[in-house]
C-alpha cells in the first residue's frame, strides 16, 4: 500500500535500505510532489541502485575458489570493484543492494518514489540494466505467482497505483511492448508489430498509437496481461530465434487522474471554482536487453549488420547518457527507438530510477565493471521534473451546462414572476393613477369651492368690518354723547343734590338751632319756675296759716304738673335732636348719596318738621299756661309780701336769694312789690345804664352792692342783656367777681353772669374776656354753696356751646365745675351735673356733626367719669336724668366705650336701658347698648344676655 511503503521510506534513512528519493543529495529529492500545470518543478538527478545477483548454481561450483568480483558496503553505498587481487575501485551510488536485498525492499527504494510521483502527475522511468543473467527480469518482471515476496517492480507498482486511483473518476491504461532490432512489438497483440512512434511536434511527448492499450479495471487484469505479455514475448523470441535477452521489454502505464477543484487554489492561495484538474502521467518500466555485446556473445547466425541492430538502441542510450552526463550540447536521442521511447527518461521531465544488476563472478569482471560505469555515467543525468496537469474542460463544459440549465429554469422562473410582477405593478399603476386623476379632480372641484368660499368668506368679513368700523363710530359717538349728557347731567345733578342737601341742612340746622335755643329757654325758664315755686313756697308757708290758701294749693298743683310735663318735652325734645344728628351723620358717612336715602331723608325730615311743628304748638300752649300761672303767682306773691311787709317783716333781700335764675323775676316782683320795681325801672329810665354800671365801681362798698343788685335784676331781663354787654356791664360784673371781696357782691355777679351766659352771643365774650378763669378761680375759692350754685349755673350754660368747649376745657372749666361737687348740695350738683350733660351734648354733636373731634371725650380726659359713674343713679332725679343723658351721649360715640366699660358706666347705661322711669332714655340707652361692638363683646364676656 501506498501509506505502507510511504512510511517504509520514511523509516528508511535509518537502515542502509533508505529511499533513493529521500537522500538529500539532490535538491529534486525532496521537491515538491505538486505544482501548477506545465511548471517545472526543478531538477531531478536520475537515481542509480546497484543490485548484487546471489552465486547461482554454476558459479557455486566454478566459482568457489575465487571471491566475488565486486565487495560491497550497503551502508556506505558503495561498492568495490577487485581490478586484480590487490587492487579494486570504490564507487559511490544512490543505493546499494546486496545478493540478500529482498524484492520488497527494493522496489520501496527504487520505484516507489517514482510510482508516487507518477501518481502525482508526473511522468516516471524505472529501467534494468545489467549483463543477461544477473537479475533484470528477476528484479522488474517477476510475477511472483508462488511466493508474493517475489514480486517484482512492475507487480508491486500496479498494486500501489490501482489503490491510489479511483475506477470511476481515473483511469490506468497499459500498453506492453518489444523492441527488438528497432521494431516495436505489440506483447498484448503480438499481430501488431513495427509499431510506429509518433512525436507531438510541439511538446515533443512520444506516443505509439499503434499499440494496444488496455485500461485496467482491477490489479488482477494486470496480472493476466503480464502474463499474456510474458507468453508472447517467449512465443515471439521463439519465431524469431532471438534471446529474451536480445530484446528491451516496455511496459507503459497510462494514469489519467482527476483532482478534487476543492484541492484547487489561485495565486493568492485563496480557493476558487476553478475548473475541474486532470493530471495526465506516465510510468515506463523497461526491461532492457542484456548489455553484453552481440558480438562478443558468441551468437550463432548472427550476421554482424544484424549485431549492430541489436545492440543498436543499447548503443544508442549509453551514448545520450554520456552526452547527458557531460552536459554536452548534443544528445542523440533519435538515434533509436529506445532513446526515443525514453527521451523523456533521460534529460526529460520524468523522475528517473535505474538498477542496474550485476554477478558476483569475476569472469564477468569486464561485463560488471561496464555496468557499474553505466551506472556512474547515469547518476550525472538530470531531468526536469514537470506537472502534466490540464483543466478537465469537458466535465467543466458539463457542470457549466448543468449550471446553465438550471439558471435558465431559475432565469426563465424568475422572467416570469417579474413579467407577473410588472403586470401587477401596472394594474396597479393604472389603479393609482385614476385614483390621483380621481383625487386631483376632488381636488380641483374642493379648491375651486374653497376658493369661493374664501371669496364669499373675505366680501363677508369686509362687511363685518365695515359695519364693524360704522358700529365703532356709532359707540364712539354715543360714548361721546354719553359723556357730554353724563357730565351735563352729573353736573346739574350734583348740582341740585348738593342744593337740596344745603338746603336740608340749612333747614335741619335751623330746625336744630331753634328748637334748641326754645328748648333752653324753656328749660330755664322751667328752673326759674321751680326756684320761684320753691321760693315762693317758702314763703307763701310763713303767711299761709294767716291766709286763705286754698288758690295757692290749687296753683302750686297745677304748676307741679307743668312743669313735670315740661320736663318731659323737654327730654322727648332731647331726644329727637339725637335722633336727627343720628340722621345726619348717616347722611354725612352715605357715599352713595342715592335718591332713594334722600327720600328717605326727606321723609324723615318732614317727619321731624311735623314733630317740631306739634312740638312747638304744644310749646305755644304750655308758654300760654305759664303766663297764666305766673300772673296768679304774680298776684299771690303781690298779696304774701303785702301780708310780710304788713307783719313788719324785713325779710330777705330779694339778691339774697340762693339762685340768680330765680333771681330776676321774683326779685322784680319782690321789687314791685317792696316798691322797688318802679324805683329800678325808674333808675333805669332816668340815670341810665351808663350811671348804673359805673356804680358798681363805687368806692362805697354799700353803693356797689345795691348797683350789682340793679344791674342783676336787669340782666334777668333778655331785652335788657344787649344793652347791659353793650355798655360794658359784662366786663364790670366779671371785674367784680374777680376782685370782690363781697360775698354778696360776688353771688349776685355771678348770677347776673349767668344769666347772660344764657345768650349764646354774650357766651364768647363772657369766654373771650376771661370767664372762664374768673369762675373758675370762684369756684375753687367760694365756700357759700348759693354762690358756687350760680357759677356752676353760668358754667353750665357755657358747657352748651359746642363752639367753645375746647377752650372752656382748656381753661379749666370742666375741673372747676368737679370741683364744686365738693360742696355736696344739690343745687350744686344739679348745675353740675346740667353741665356736664350739656358739655356731653355738645361734643357728641360736634363729633357726629363735622367729626372735628375724634379722640375720646374731654369729660373722660378730664376725669369727669368716675363721678358721672357715681351719681348716674343719684336719688336727685334732676341729677339723674342730666346724668343719664350725659352717659347716653358719651355711649354713643365708640372711642368712649372702652372707658366708659372699664369705668363701670356700661353697668349704669344697662341699668338704664331697664330701670329708667323714662321710656325715651331707656329706649335711647338700649339702642346705643345694641350699636356698641364693644359694649356687646363686653357684655358677652360677662356672659350677660343682652
Ligand atoms: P536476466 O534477465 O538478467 O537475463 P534473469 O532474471 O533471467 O536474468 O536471471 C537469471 C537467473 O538468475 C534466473 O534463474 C533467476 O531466477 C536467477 N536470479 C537472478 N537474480 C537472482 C536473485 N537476486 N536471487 C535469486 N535468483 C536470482
Ligand atoms: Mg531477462
Amino acid at each position: 500500500m501506498k501509506s505502507g511503503a510511504q512510511s517504509a521510506a520514511a523509516a528508511a534513512p535509518t537502515t542502509s535500505a533508505t529511499s533513493m528519493s529521500s537522500r538529500p543529495r539532490s535538491a529534486s529529492l525532496s521537491a515538491p510532489r505538486r505544482s501548477s500545470a506545465g511548471k517545472n518543478d526543478g531538477g531531478a538527478r536520475v537515481r542509480v541502485a546497484v543490485r548484487l545477483r546471489p552465486r547461482n548454481a554454476e558459479e557455486l561450483v566454478a566459482d568457489a575458489d575465487f571471491p566475488d568480483g565486486v565487495e560491497l558496503q550497503p551502508e556506505l553505498k558503495r561498492l568495490k570493484l577487485r581490478k586484480n587481487n590487490w587492487d579494486s575501485e570504490t564507487y559511490q551510488f544512490d543505493e546499494v543492494f546486496p545478493d540478500t536485498a529482498s524484492q520488497k525492499r527494493v522496489y520501496e527504494v527504487v520505484a516507489k518514489p517514482v510510482v508516487e510521483s507518477v501518481l502525482d502527475g508526473y511522468n516516471g522511468t524505472v529501467m534494468a540494466y545489467g549483463q543477461t543473467g544477473t537479475g533484470k527480469t528477476y528484479t522488474l518482471g517477476k510475477l511472483g505467482e508462488e511466493d508474493c515476496a517475489d514480486r517484482g517492480i512492475m507487480v508491486r507498482a500496479l498494486e500501489d497505483i490501482m489503490a491510489d486511483t479511483n475506477p470511476e473518476n481515473d483511469t490506468v491504461c497499459v500498453s506492453y511492448l518489444q523492441l527488438y532490432m528497432e521494431s516495436i512489438q505489440d506483447l498484448l497483440a503480438p499481430e501488431r508489430d513495427n509499431i510506429p512512434i509518433a512525436e507531438d511536434p510541439k511538446t515533443g511527448d512520444v506516443s505509439l498509437p499503434g499499440a494496444t492499450l488496455i485500461q485496467l479495471k482491477n490489479y488482477k487484469s494486470f496480472i493476466g496481461l503480464l502474463q499474456t505479455g510474458e507468453a508472447n514475448r517467449v512465443a515471439a523470441n521463439t519465431k524469431l530465434n532471438t534471446e529474451s535477452s536480445r530484446s528491451h521489454a516496455v511496459l507503459l502505464v497510462y494514469i489519467k487522474k482527476h483532482v478534487k477543484a476543492k484541492e484547487s487554489s489561485n495565486e493568492n492561495g485563496s480557493r476558487n471554482s476553478r475548473a475541474p484538474v486532470i493530471r495526465r502521467s506516465k510510468l515506463l518500466i523497461v526491461d532492457l536487453a542484456g548489455s553484453e555485446r552481440v558480438d562478443k556473445s558468441g551468437s550463432e547466425g548472427i550476421t554482424l549488420e544484424e549485431a549492430k541492430f541489436i545492440n543498436l538502441s543499447l548503443t544508442a542510450l549509453g551514448k545520450c547518457i554520456n552526452a547527458l552526463a557531460e552536459n554536452s550540447p548534443h544528445v542523440p536521442t533519435r538515434d533509436s527507438k529506445l532513446t526515443r521511447l525514453l527521451r523523456d527518461s533521460f534529460g526529460g521531465s520524468a523522475r528517473t530510477s535505474l538498477i542496474t544488476t550485476i554477478g558476483p563472478s569475476p569472469r564477468h569482471r569486464g561485463e560488471t565493471a561496464s555496468t557499474i560505469l553505466f551506472g556512474q555515467r547515469a547518476m550525472k543525468v538530470e531531468n526536469m521534473l514537470k506537472l502534466k496537469e490540464e483543466f478537465d474542460y469537458k466535465s467543466l463544459c458539463r457542470r457549466l451546462e448543468a449550471d446553465l440549465d438550471k439558471l435558465i429554469v431559475e432565469n426563465e422562473r424568475h422572467v416570469k414572476a417579474v413579467v407577473d410582477a410588472e403586470e401587477e405593478l401596472h394594474d396597479k399603476l393604472n389603479e393609482a393613477r385614476s385614483r390621483v386623476a380621481e383625487a386631483e379632480g376632488k381636488l380641483a372641484s374642493a379648491l375651486g369651492e374653497m376658493s369661493l368660499e374664501r371669496s364669499r368668506y373675505q366680501k363677508d368679513t369686509e362687511e363685518l368690518r365695515r359695519q364693524a368700523l360704522h358700529h365703532v363710530n356709532d359707540i364712539k359717538s354715543l360714548e361721546k354723547k354719553l359723556e357730554e349728557n353724563a357730565a351735563g347731567l352729573n353736573s346739574q345733578k350734583e348740582r341740585e343734590i348738593h342744593a337740596e342737601r344745603i338746603k336740608h341742612e340749612e333747614e335741619i340746622t335751623n330746625l336744630a338751632d331753634n328748637y334748641k335755643r326754645q328748648n333752653l329757654n324753656l328749660s330755664e325758664q322751667l328752673q326759674i319756675e321751680r326756684t320761684l315755686r320753691l321760693q315762693l313756697e317758702e314763703e307763701l308757708s310763713a303767711v299761709r296759716s294767716s291766709s286763705k290758701q286754698v288758690p295757692e294749693q290749687c296753683v302750686a298743683d297745677q304748676l307741679t304738673e307743668l312743669k313735670e310735663r315740661l320736663d318731659k318735652e323737654r327730654l322727648t325734645r332731647e331726644n329727637l335732636e339725637l335722633e336727627l344728628r343720628m340722621l345726619q351723620n348717616k347722611e354725612n358717612y352715605s357715599t352713595g348719596s342715592t335718591e332713594a336715602i334722600k327720600e328717605k331723608q326727606n321723609e324723615e325730615i318732614l317727619n321731624l318738621k311735623k314733630k317740631l311743628d306739634e312740638e312747638s304748638k304744644q310749646r305755644k300752649k304750655r308758654e300760654e299756661e305759664i303766663r297764666n300761672l305766673r300772673y296768679q303767682l304774680a298776684q299771690s306773691n303781690e298779696d304774701a309780701e303785702i301780708k310780710r311787709i304788713e307783719k313788719g317783716g324785713s325779710g330777705r333781700s330779694s339778691f339774697g336769694s340762693d339762685s340768680p335764675l330765680n333771681l330776676h323775676r321774683p326779685n322784680i316782683l319782690r321789687d314791685t312789690i317792696n316798691g322797688q320795681r318802679a324805683t329800678i325801672a325808674k333808675l333805669f329810665e332816668q340815670v341810665g345804664l351808663q350811671k348804673i354800671l359805673s356804680l358798681l365801681e363805687s368806692e362805697d362798698a354799700d353803693v356797689r352792692v345795691h348797683a350789682v343788685k340793679v344791674v342783676a335784676n336787669l340782666a334777668a331781663e333778655e331785652a335788657n342783656q344787649e344793652k347791659i354787654v353793650e355798655a360794658g356791664g359784662l366786663k364790670s360784673l366779671l371785674v367784680l367777681l374777680g376782685n370782690s371781696e363781697d360775698e354778696t357782691i360776688r353771688r349776685v355777679a355771678a348770677g347776673a353772669i349767668a344769666n347772660l351766659a344764657m345768650n349764646e352771643k354774650n357766651q364768647e365774650l363772657i369766654m373771650g374776656q376771661g370767664g372762664i378763669t374768673l369762675l373758675a378761680t370762684t369756684a375753687n375759692e367760694a365756700e357759700d354753696p348759693q354762690t358756687l350754685r350760680m357759677v356752676a349755673g353760668a358754667i353750665a350754660n357755657l358747657c352748651g356751646n359746642e363752639t367753645l368747649q375746647v377752650k372752656l376745657r382748656d381753661e379749666g372749666g370742666i375741673k372747676a365745675l368737679l370741683g364744686m361737687v365738693r360742696t355736696r348740695h344739690p343745687d350744686v350738683l344739679a348745675q353740675v351735673a346740667r353741665g356736664i350733660a350739656n358739655f356731653a351734648k355738645c361734643e357728641s354733636r360736634a363729633v357726629s356733626q363735622s367729626g372735628h373731634r375724634v379722640g375720646r371725650s374731654l369729660l373722660i380726659e378730664d376725669g369727669a367719669l368716675p363721678w358721672i359713674v357715681a351719681n348716674a343713679n343719684n336719688e336727685s332725679s334732676p341729677i339723674r336724668r342730666h346724668i343719664e343723658l350725659a352717659l347716653c351721649h358719651l355711649a354713643q360715640h365708640e372711642v368712649n366705650a372702652r372707658d366708659l366699660a372699664t369705668g363701670g358706666a356700661l353697668w349704669e347705661l344697662v341699668r338704664i336701658s331697664r330701670e329708667c322711669s323714662r321710656e325715651d332714655i331707656r329706649n335711647l340707652a338700649q339702642k346705643t347698648l345694641n350699636a356698641s361692638s364693644v359694649f356687646q363683646a363686653e357684655l358677652r364676656r360677662l356672659h350677660v344676655s343682652y
